[in-house]
């Protein structure tokens, strides 16, 4: 151990060896706070606590897998085996599975991803014959969510005139009916949505005294990591678990706090010096994940921010290279100067494509910089997309395996009861819905006993139901003694799946096969790491539980040599040398949603806070001046952030697509000069703007958009003035800057700018073309 410890700083060690009671470590982005975290745990067993009495809360399952791999060659492997650590659902899915009869559910629950969860919001809203257009599935189910995670129940929520009244006024009277049903059915159907792992916990330890005793007893020392982003469900779980031996320690940066789009309270963290007494604060102030330049950027943001807690984050790692600015003319051209940029990076300094990642604000983003990796032969993975588990017929596989383990699952069961097609249409199903609701009885209870039941469905009909019951006890009976990889392997063939997708010869059918077969891979290697476990079933829906808690982060078994491309929400705790943060855009990042309060805003901000602390040794902020959003392609400002980062941290270049059209550059004095490297001390764009220095002197005549080139984008002609005539002493409005009035013009065509006195006092030169102007 002290071999070990002697890899902390002095800073680092204080909470490491910090045994009991409760604890705060608040520290600034890649001061070691997670390493803190996995050492203090190592450290805690070397002392004699039992690895069974050790709960850590991690944000993704790969992080806690990495923590126990290193936690294992500090205090051995069978030791660390013992110790619970995982993200808050997949943890408390287990304790839920043990508990579950003490809620009314059966141990063998399975669980809806949010496809489920949509599917069957949609379903009921049909069935109440509500207007979809008035409500939208995907926005009662996140309202649903927030529910759950304010632990707002059913009852709660019917005993809240505020509540209620909201939704009356948001045009939706119905919402409660539609929880209500929501949740009966999920309870009915025996499963157990996202929110509901926590919700119910929480239900668990207030109602059963002696279950929060045995847990508090069992998990004495707790550990969460991220603490900034756990909701008030998490928060409350927490609490309770650790009251009795008030050895908790939680590590976390107020600046990374990115999530209260999800409920995540910043309070939290805020306030847990008041929720448990003699708290021990500590504070780390080192970074060693990046440069100083990368450092001194990111302080330089956040300290934008107005609500933030005061901290101090240096590094004595060297300088290194400023951040790299780049402008493009399209996202394509984006996409082609990260891909060729990495590609670059690659060839100069023997990199591995794992060296780098790609980090955008939206999933949508990703289609551009993948066709031009893909054109450039770089290996990339996307995370965050589908997940693996998602795809239709992974999904098609699952369900059939979560209707042996719970064939009350209602969502399971509507997905392949006529998948393959066996002549049991959607009037069927419907009418058994109805049937179901009106017996309260699940959908296979009925079709179980449909020859006793009155309902208007045909023999034929019938006998296709009575079949689909047969197969799908066949497969129960199969459980009892056959292991999971045997199951499934005997189901996707006796369904007739396999038969199906073998019909389909197209490359999208030939890779949807090879899914299947990477799917049985994987039950085999679950079944192999389980052989202990003498009980088949349990194991099954362990899988299944593991599958649905499973993000395709955790499925990264870190030896994939590709291009990380993902959402920056994704890549929080991870980091990469490289980090291209790019589509740096007013109304895409910051996101036109999160601009209406400064806490939305200042959200935003962290959330930029955290893309540029991911990177070790470069980063590089890009941002195209027109991009295609739903189908249209629209004008771009570059994103505030940009502006915001001090000057003395950035290197803004000019982008090859630019120095194809420019005159100047292609003049003979660039040579043979790589178009890439060709740098400018000062930023060039149009509306680039900074403290205290007057735009024109930013700039640079060389760089600006010569007048041969048409412009690229479609023009909104009453936001766009490149053609229409702007006189001295017209007032316009500015999206962002507001009202002001037209002092001066030069230029012509599509270089024509107006400098123009705002009302808020501040004096700026836009160039027309892409300044989104309204005159009024
Ligand atoms: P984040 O806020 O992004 O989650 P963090 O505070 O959890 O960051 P870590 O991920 O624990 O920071 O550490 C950042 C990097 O610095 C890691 O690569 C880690 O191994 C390294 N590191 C941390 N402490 C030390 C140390 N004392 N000596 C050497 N390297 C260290
Ligand atoms: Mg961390």
């Amino acid at each position: 151990m002290e071999k070990y410890l002697s890899q902390l700083n002095d800073a680092q060690l204080a909470p490491t060896l910090q045994k009991e009671g409760p604890m705060i470590v608040i520290a600034g982005a890649g001061s070691g706070k997670t390493r803190v975290l996995t050492y203090r745990i190592a450290y805690l067993m070397s002392q004699g606590v039992d690895a069974f009495n050790i709960l850590a809360l991690t944000f993704t399952n790969k992080a806690a897998r990495e923590m126990k791999a290193r936690i294992a060659t500090i205090v051995g492997e069978s030791e660390a085996k013992n110790l619970w650590m995982g993200t808050f659902h997949s943890v408390f899915a287990k304790i839920l599975r043990f508990e579950a009869d003490r809620l009314g559910y059966p141990s063998n629950f399975t669980i809806y991803d949010t496809q489920d969860s949509d599917k069957l919001i949609a379903s009921i809203i049909k069935e109440m014959n509500l207007d979809k257009d008035v409500y939208k599935y995907k926005q009662i189910r996140s309202r649903i969510s927030s529910y759950k995670n304010s632990l707002i129940t059913v009852k709660a929520y019917f005993q809240n005139p505020e509540l209620i009244e909201a939704d009356a006024m948001a045009r939706r009277p119905k919402m409660g009916e539609i929880y209500k049903n929501y949740v009966d059915r999920c309870f009915k159907a025996g499963v157990m949505d996202f929110d509901d792992l926590l919700l119910k916990t929480n239900e668990l330890l207030t109602r059963f005294p002696d279950v929060l005793a045995k847990y508090q007893d069992k998990f004495r020392y707790i550990l969460v990591d991220e603490y900034q982003d756990t909701n008030h469900s998490q928060y409350l779980i927490v609490r309770a678990l650790s009251d009795r031996f008030q050895n908790i320690c939680v590590v976390g940066d107020d600046a990374q706090s990115i999530y209260a789009f999800r409920g995540a309270n910043i309070n939290n963290i805020l306030n847990f010096q008041r929720d448990y007494d003699d708290v021990k604060v500590f504070r780390l102030e080192q970074n060693y994940r990046s440069t100083k330049n990368i450092v001194n950027a990111a302080n330089s943001i956040i300290d934008k921010n107005q609500t933030k807690l005061d901290k101090v984050v240096w590094t004595a790692n060297d300088e290194g290279n400023k951040i790299i600015v780049n402008r493009s003319l399209t996202d394509g051209d984006e996409g082609r100067y990260v891909a060729s940029s990495i590609f670059e990076n690659k060839m100069q300094n023997q990199l591995q494509n794992s060296d780098f990642a790609v980090l955008y604000r939206t999933n949508a983003q990703s289609r551009a910089i993948e066709d031009a990796l893909r054109k450039r032969d770089i290996p990339y993975r996307i995370y965050g997309g589908l997940s693996f588990y998602q795809r239709k017929e992974i999904k098609d596989v699952l369900s059939y395996l979560r209707l042996i383990i719970n064939p009350a699952d209602e969502e399971a069961l509507k997905r392949v009861i006529n998948f393959p097609a066996r002549g049991i249409g959607q009037t069927t199903i419907d009418k058994l819905i109805v049937a179901a609701n009106g017996y309260n009885r699940s959908i296979f209870e009925v079709m179980e006993h449909i020859d006793k039941l009155e309902i208007n469905i045909n023999s034929g009909t019938r006998n296709k139901l009575q079949d689909f019951v047969t197969l799908i006890k066949s497969f129960q009976v199969l459980n009892q003694t056959a292991n999971a990889f045997e199951l499934a392997d005997h189901v996707v063939k006796a369904s007739g799946l396999i038969r199906e997708f073998n019909k389909d010869a197209t490359p999208e059918g030939v890779a949807r096969m090879e899914n299947i077969e990477e799917l049985l891979n994987g039950i085999k290697d679950f079944v192999e790491g389980q052989k202990e476990l003498a009980d088949a079933t349990a194991s099954l829906a362990e899988f299944l539980e593991d599958v649905a808690l499973a993000t395709d982060l955790d499925a990264d078994k870190g030896d994939s040599n590709n291009v990380a491309l993902m959402t920056i929400h994704l890549a929080k705790g991870l980091e990469f040398p490289y980090v291209y943060i790019v589509g740096l855009e007013e109304d895409l990042f910051p996101s036109a949603m999160s601009m209406n309060t400064r806490s939305e805003l200042e959200e935003e901000r962290r959330l930029f806070y955290v893309a540029l602390t991911r990177a070790e040794k470069q980063a590089y902020l890009t941002y195209a001046l027109s991009r295609y959003r739903w189908g249209k392609l629209i004008d771009s400002e570059p994103s505030r952030f940009i502006e915001e980062i001090d000057d003395q941290y950035l290197d803004v270049i000019t982008p090859i697509e630019e120095r194809r059209f420019n005159p100047m550059l292609d003049a003979d004095i660039f040579g043979d000069i790589e178009p890439n490297k060709i740098r400018f001390k000062k930023p060039v764009q149009p509306s680039f703007k900074k403290k205290g220095k007057p735009v024109e002197k930013l700039e640079n005549k060389t760089v600006t958009t010569p007048k041969n080139l048409k412009p690229v984008t479609q023009t909104n002609s009453n936001t766009n003035l490149f053609d229409n005539k702007l006189a001295v002493g017209n007032i316009v409005e500015h999206m962002r800057f507001g009202k002001g009035e037209v002092i001066k013009i030069e230029g012509a065509g599509g270089d024509t700018k107006a400098e123009i006195k705002f009302d808020n006092g501040g004096v700026k030169k836009l160039l027309l073309r892409f300044a989104k102007l309204k005159v009024i």
